[in-house]
């Protein structure tokens, strides 16, 4: 039963003092036991409560058989202080939500990694789940005896096959974690002067099969890490609160990373097996950046109900970006955020599902709302909104600001009316009429640009304050001069710009779309390639990408940009992300017919870059190719050649495999047994253009037996880009048969479920029936609610694609 928000309120003041010992034992294959202690006390003796344990299995409280249902076992006649114990037998999760046990198809060798998050916890240990009830936590694990476990608190003793971790300072259920495995590790000890010694214990930790990985790019790692954690601890006024700081590589995890305190994990595909490309280490680098925030915003001062969780995130996703430029190096952060990272933002600000960055507590009675919640509003846009933020308060003010909310909260819980008091203290500006107009309302505004005679005038239609950069250009879009402008509800003339190309939002300081003039948007098309700053340039491509998103320019017209444009291109960030744009926008807006035209010149630009010889375009120029080229014996000749990166291997397996020639699958499978090879299989597998082929993957994506990454991977090939006609027949079946599988899962598989939309390219007839077939099942009201949000979101975004609306 799913804990909701009035329970929650009413636990909050009855306990305190919560200190949970705890003891795993992960020895068997079948299942593992938990032995719990967890004491507290209550502010009304006599009262009843409750603790959460999810599947638990001979459930005993202080010896007894426990009384325990529903998932809840009961607490009742509680005294002024409390201590009881919980032991029971816990099964091991194959989806990523609870104690996610993976084999490795490498070695063989056994994973078990707890991955909790909201609501889940409960399915690892008994706990009283919910953000503002935090507990010290002292946990001890028995595991087989070639592993090594980690977790949150620092290792104290091992004893034979046991570990003993230190007791952590006060955090909530939600973050409670820790991983055991054959695990490969680099460790350092990192110079930090609050510490006793003078320095903190460092790791990075991935799967024994990744080692050739790990060591190759430990330097790089062990680098963004510690200049990240002394730029923290140089900025922020609270000691970092944790005994060590130990991040994994983990098999199994739902998301891109997680913060949990003193133990960080990330998918285990972000170390990658071939080259990375520049926006994947640019990723790695502001996820870094973005999880080591959160000890201090998210762990140390979290939020006191879900519908806050834009408190963590939207300020965890900011520090990512800008940490990762002014701390570890990637200076461009911020370009690759304003084309791949803030349009998510603007997607899904449209749709009807967009709600306020912070949302009122009763829109989130449960952790199920609050899941679906966790969008890109609360990352891309709160992001956005702070980075704006930050921008009109000044840094200096911002920074006053965020280090009053950390220490006053510290260990604590703060909701938005804490943090803007915080922001109020240490700033001259109306903060809470800022928070009105950014956080609490929907949308997002947009900046035209107009002509008076040759003069540009600058209007918002919208309701927000802005403070941003406009630049001017020449006919050549070469920059003439730069101003900056504060945009409210009167028009700003640009006088000093009569005559001249103009560009709001030249810095991207804001979140609102551009609408240029249209003697600004001619230049611009002529000479976009020309402009110098490549943040300029993706802001640029962002708005034609809008444009085309908005039916104000065609798919056509955006793929002849790209055609003169994107081939001059030399910025990795710009031209990889605007590569990824391409497909989108190609997938989900182009008729079937006008696919194999555009594909090939996306590939073609693509073949372009990676014949070019430039190092830095190469990884990511020639996966692309690979993927969409229909070359096919230049896609055979890459497989002949042994130095060949291995993602690019499998994209040209997965385009062959796509193009009617699977025999190369077995071979790469066979050559390649990492994981991440495992699931580049699944989905060449998944592509191949046969009838009996695609009854045969439908049959293995439907099972209900797949784990999360395989289910992931085995949706991203189904819906094959020139396959329309053949999967004719799936589209309703995957509504259906999706929706049973939906119901017979949990949230992340339900998740996983709405990730596999059939996003290809269909003429509009179809998507009409593939929208009716959504909407009629929708209707019924037995769709679970991440599915439902996932289904009404894709909805909205097909509804964009139709020539009159449905
Ligand atoms: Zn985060």
């Amino acid at each position: 039963m799913p804990l909701m928000l009035p329970e929650a309120r009413e636990r909050a003041v009855l306990l305190t003092d919560v200190h949970t010992v705890v003891h795993l034992d992960l020895t068997s294959t079948e299942d593992f036991g938990v032995e719990a202690t967890i004491s507290f006390r209550c502010t009304q003796p006599g009262a009843s409560s409750f603790l959460e344990l999810h599947g638990g299995t001979d459930v005993t409280l202080d010896g007894e058989p426990a009384p325990y249902a529903d998932g809840r076992i009961a607490l009742t006649d509680l005294a002024e202080t409390n201590e009881v114990r919980i032991t029971a037998r816990m099964p091991y999760v194959h989806d990523g939500d609870g104690m996610t046990e993976t084999i490795d198809p490498a070695d063989g060798e056994r994973y078990v990694c707890a991955h909790t998050s909201m609501d889940i916890t409960q399915k690892v240990i008994p706990c009283f789940d919910q953000p503002d009830i935090k507990s010290t936590f002292a946990l001890s694990v028995t595991a087989p005896s070639h592993w090594t476990v980690v977790a949150n608190g620092a290792l104290e003793s091992r004893e034979g096959d046991t570990w003993t971790f230190t007791t952590t300072p006060p955090f909530s259920s939600y973050l409670f974690t820790l991983v055991g495995g054959p695990w490969v590790s680099v460790t350092w000890d990192e110079p930090y002067a609050p510490a006793p010694g003078g320095t903190l214990p460092f790791g990075w930790h991935a799967r024994a099969s990744q080692e050739r990985e790990l060591r190759r790019d430990a330097d790089e790692l062990k680098r963004i890490t510690s200049t990240c954690f002394q730029h923290y601890t140089s900025i922020f006024e609270p000691e970092y609160p944790y005994a060590d700081f130990q991040q994994v590589f983990a098999p199994g995890l739902n998301w891109g990373a997680m913060e949990f305190p003193g133990c960080v994990v990330y998918r285990d595909e972000a170390l990658k097996q071939g080259t990375p490309t520049e926006l994947e280490r640019e990723w790695v680098a502001s996820t870094i950046a973005h999880e080591m925030a959160h000890m201090w915003f998210g762990d140390l001062v979290t939020m006191k109900w879900w519908n806050d969780i834009w408190l963590n995130e939207s300020f965890a996703d900011f520090m990512g970006y800008d940490v990762a430029g002014v701390a570890a190096g990637y200076t461009d952060a911020w370009t690759s955020a304003a084309i791949t990272r803030k349009p998510t933002g603007y997607r899904a600000d449209r749709r009807r599902s967009s709600h306020p960055i912070a949302e009122d507590e009763d829109n989130v009675l449960d952790a199920d709302a609050a899941f679906a919640n966790a969008d890109m509003i609360t990352y891309a846009k709160g992001n956005a909104s702070l980075s704006q933020l930050g921008h009109w308060l000044g840094e200096e003010d911002f920074l006053a600001g965020v280090n009053k909310h950390l220490t006053t909260h510290a260990f604590g819980n703060a909701d938005l009316a804490d943090f803007l008091d915080s922001l109020d203290s240490e700033s001259e500006h109306d903060v809470r009429a800022w928070a009105k107009a950014w956080l609490r309302t929907t949308g997002f505004d947009t900046l035209v640009v107009t002509r008076d005679g040759d003069v540009p005038v600058l209007t918002r239609e919208g309701s927000r304050p802005h403070r941003l950069t406009v630049s001017a250009y020449d006919d050549a879009m070469q920059l003439v001069d730069s101003r900056d402008v504060q945009l409210g509800d009167e028009p700003v003339r640009l006088e000093e710009f009569a005559g001249r190309v103009v560009v709001p939002n030249s810095g991207d300081e804001t979140f609102a779309v551009i609408r240029p003039d249209e003697q600004s948007w001619s230049a611009i098309t002529a000479g976009l390639s020309s402009v110098e700053s490549q943040l300029t340039r993706a802001v640029l491509w962002w708005t034609a990408v809008d444009l085309t998103e908005s039916k104000v320019i065609g798919v056509g017209e955006l793929i002849a940009l790209a055609d003169r444009h994107l081939r001059p291109e030399t910025h990795p960030l710009v031209f990889e992300g605007v590569m990824r744009n391409l497909q989108t926008i190609t997938r989900r807006y182009a008729a079937p017919d006008e696919v194999a035209g555009h594909l090939a010149v996306i590939a073609d630009i693509a073949r372009e870059a990676t014949d070019g010889g430039d190092p830095a375009l190469a990884p990511g120029a020639s996966r692309v190719f690979a993927r969409l080229s229909s070359d096919r014996e230049r896609l055979v000749d890459w497989l002949g050649q042994d130095d060949v990166d291995p993602g690019v291997r499998w994209a040209a397996v997965q385009r062959l495999a796509e193009l009617g020639e699977p025999s190369y699958i077995d071979a790469e499978a066979e050559r390649d047994k990492s994981v991440s090879g495992h699931h580049a299989a699944l989905t060449a597998r998944a592509l191949v253009p046969t009838e009996a082929a695609k009854a045969e993957t439908w049959g293995r994506l439907m099972s209900g037996e797949l784990g999360n990454h395989e289910l992931d991977a085995v949706g991203a090939g189904f819906w094959g880009w020139e396959q329309a006609d053949l999967l004719r027949p799936y589209l309703t079946r995957y509504v259906s048969e999706g929706l049973a599988l939906a119901q017979r899962s949990g949230q992340a598989m339900g998740d996983l479920i709405g990730d596999a939309f059939p996003r290809l390219p269909l003429t509009e007839d179809v998507r009409r029936e593939l929208r009716a077939a959504v909407a009629s099942a929708l209707e019924t009201g037995d769709v679970p609610t991440v599915l439902a949000r996932s289904w009404n979101d894709a909805l909205d975004d097909l509804d964009r694609t139709l020539t009159t609306p449905s």
